[in-house]
């Protein structure tokens, strides 16, 4: 197959010395591994197409990546797979300001999305923590959220059409740049979020909005962890819908300070970074009235950042809390349990009390607005016992968000790492569900298979 591959793409797109290889044997998640046949760098929608149909006669499995900054598996190669990574279809093929709306092939950066919209005084706001490396193409492949989840939603809700190349081949189109438009299913939606399972997503014509005039950026410190909890309730309470409400924890601060030295407080027990956007009017009544419920709810310390430069450093600095706990120890499992809003505070005690039952270290962060906690496990995969204890607690701490009318993850997918707990969460019929669609687009099992189920 190789030799075909080779005739196909040319010899530059196409690696298959085991030495070159390796590098994506594996994704941003810990312990998975998996070095793949061969690696390819398809650039158009055509030479997908021409992969797939090959890959088909050989009976090879397909793994999509992007940047591989994945933290549930999903691009960890199955054995024997064809790598089709998206990285050279960096194009972006138009920005239409009449339409709002921009096109762009899957390979293209987050970053590069954000800021071609920017220069068109547009806004794209989904902005995962990764979007300096991640693609767009696996945002759409992870539904991916990010900081400016509360206001904003997550990527599906900027996804208006997609190009999409099916397991036989078959090149479709999907949705376009209505505002409205039912004709049909809504297909595009069904590939949102599917973790390459059902086709590869070649471009993407993405929503934008105008560009918030005015934005102030605030940082609330708490000696409780409830009290972080209950500003949250309040703020919401309010009627202020903040476009980020992230939450940092006592391990996370230091860890993030050590690393950055932005200046953060490191001897608080939580740290709230609040961000309003819009008006400028309504921007300086938010904060304003902000400032006076972290105040009556038990902030310890709340003040405005003082310009936009250290608002960007503030910024910065929760975008690295998960490079900052890497550097603890050799294994950092990142998790991403999600609950109610309304169940954060109990929430985040829970986690607490699992890994201190278990003796293993938890440091937690996250995107607090939309209940989407991060625990983070800083561990030793070496180290069989306390990697036995991890499993343990994490099994409880999906379990508990679950109970709490939770899910496994609010951001992050299913992939390989929580594919065994999925079931539980769904139900017998929805997860039979799943794998009916999975069969209906590819019968042969051949796109990223053993990825959120098992067939
Ligand atoms: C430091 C850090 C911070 C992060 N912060 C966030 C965050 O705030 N929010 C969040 O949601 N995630 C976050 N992530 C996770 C990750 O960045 C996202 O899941 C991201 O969308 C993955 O993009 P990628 O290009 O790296 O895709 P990859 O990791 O390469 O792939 C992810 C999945 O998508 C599939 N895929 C990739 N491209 C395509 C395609 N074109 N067509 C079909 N399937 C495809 C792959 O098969 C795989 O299943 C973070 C990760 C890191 C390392």
């Amino acid at each position: 197959m190789n030799e075909d591959l080779v005739r196909l793409l040319g010899r530059e797109n196409v690696l298959f010395e085991r030495e070159d290889l390796i590098p994506y044997s594996f994704d941003a998640t810990a312990v998975l591994k998996q070095v793949p046949a061969v690696v390819v760098f398809p650039r158009t929608a055509d030479e997908v197409s021409a992969v797939l149909r090959l890959a088909r006669r050989h009976g090879a499995p397909v793994v999509a990546r992007g940047s591989g900054t994945g933290l549930s598996g999903g691009s960890v190669p199955s054995p024997g797979s064809v790598v089709l990574c998206l990285v050279k279809m960096d194009r972006i093929v138009e920005v239409d300001a009449r339409n709002f709306t921009m096109r762009a092939q899957a390979g293209v950066l987050t970053q590069a999305v954000y800021d071609a919209a920017d220069r068109a005084g547009l806004f794209y706001p989904p902005d995962p923590g990764s979007m300096r490396v991640s693609t767009i193409g696996g945002n759409v492949a992870e539904n991916s959220g990010g900081l400016r989840g509360l206001k904003y939603g997550v990527t599906r809700d900027y996804v208006m059409g997609l190009e999409v190349v099916m397991a036989d081949g078959e090149v479709c189109r999907l949705g376009n740049k209505c505002v409205k438009d039912v004709a049909g299913y809504s297909l595009k939606d069904l590939f949102v979020g599917s973790e390459g399972t059902l086709g590869i997503v070649t471009e993407v014509i993405l929503k934008l909005l105008p560009r918030p005039a005015a934005k102030q950026t605030l940082l609330a410190t708490y000696a409780r962890m409830d009290a972080a909890a209950e500003t949250v309730s309040a703020i919401i309470a309010a009627k202020i819908v903040p476009c980020t409400l992230e939450f940092l924890d006592s391990r996370t601060i230091r860890c993030v300070e050590a690393y950055t030295r932005v200046g953060l407080p490191v001897d608080a027990e939580a740290l709230l970074l609040i961000e309003v956007d819009g008006h400028p009017a309504a921007v300086a009544e938010e904060a304003a009235r902000i400032l006076e419920i972290c105040q009556g709810s038990g902030a310890t310390s709340v003040r405005l950042a003082a310009d936009a430069a250290e608002a960007a450093r503030l910024a910065t600095a929760r975008r690295s809390a998960f490079s900052s706990l890497a550097r603890v120890k050799p294994t950092t499992i990142l998790e991403d349990a999600t609950v109610p809003r309304s169940e954060l505070a109990r929430m985040i005690r829970f986690i607490q009390e699992a890994g201190e039952r278990h003796r293993v270290e938890i440091a937690t962060f996250g995107h607090f607005g939309d209940g989407n906690l991060h625990p983070t496990f800083l561990t030793n995969e070496r180290d069989a016992d306390e990697m036995r204890r991890v499993e343990l607690a994490m099994k409880e701490i999906f379990a508990h968000a679950l109970s709490l009318g939770g899910t496994i993850t609010g951001e992050h997918g299913v992939g390989l790492a929580k594919k065994d707990y999925l079931r539980k969460q769904l139900g017998d019929s929805s997860y039979e569900l799943l794998k009916k669609v999975k069969r209906a687009l590819d019968p042969q099992n051949l796109l990223n298979p053993g990825k959120i189920f098992d067939p």
